[in-house]
């Protein structure tokens, strides 16, 4: 059965662009309910920890750099299928291949700089949220497992 949990974050660039309230709308319109938020700035050991699975690509470093260059606002999300209807929200990584309407093709400035983060897949899901939140930064406990 797909899991009802996903992680997102609201990269720096758009925090900075004064997207995070047009984001959570749209992740609010979507039908996700927030379960946990907050605004956090990574330092880059942390950023290499999340990013872990991403270490041998040409991109790492740049994508450590930008992560780490101002605060993110993270969340976990709830909704059925959390990861798969997430990143239907969100559109694909290029946001010039994104479909319009989605959160990338509206608020991202390049690829790297896309906007949000989506889970990739419910085992991530719970990892990523575990690596920001703890148990009483979340509510709806009942329904997690
Ligand atoms: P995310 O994990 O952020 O939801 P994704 O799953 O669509 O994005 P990944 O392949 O996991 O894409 O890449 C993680 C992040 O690394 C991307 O969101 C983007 O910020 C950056 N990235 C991915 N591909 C490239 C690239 N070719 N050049 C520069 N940055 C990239
Ligand atoms: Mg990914």
């Amino acid at each position: 059965m797909a899991g009802n949990i996903t992680l997102t974050m609201i990269k720096p660039m758009a925090v900075h662009k004064g997207f995070i309230v047009p984001i959570l709308d749209k992740i609010n319109k979507g039908g996700f309910q927030i379960i946990a938020l907050k605004m956090v700035w990574m330092n880059k050991p942390e950023a290499r920890v999340f990013y872990k699975n991403l270490k041998d690509k040409p991109f790492f470093n740049s994508l450590i750099r930008f992560m780490t260059s101002g605060p993110i606002v993270v969340a976990i999300l709830r909704k059925e299928n959390a990861v798969e209807e997430y990143r239907k929200l969100i559109g694909s990584t290029d946001p010039k291949k994104a479909e319009v309407g989605t959160i990338r093709r509206e608020y991202a400035s390049s690829i790297e700089k896309n906007a949000v983060h989506g889970s990739d897949s419910d085992e991530n899901a719970i990892i990523e949220s575990d690596f920001f939140f703890s148990k009483i930064e979340r509510f709806g406990l009942e329904d997690l497992a």
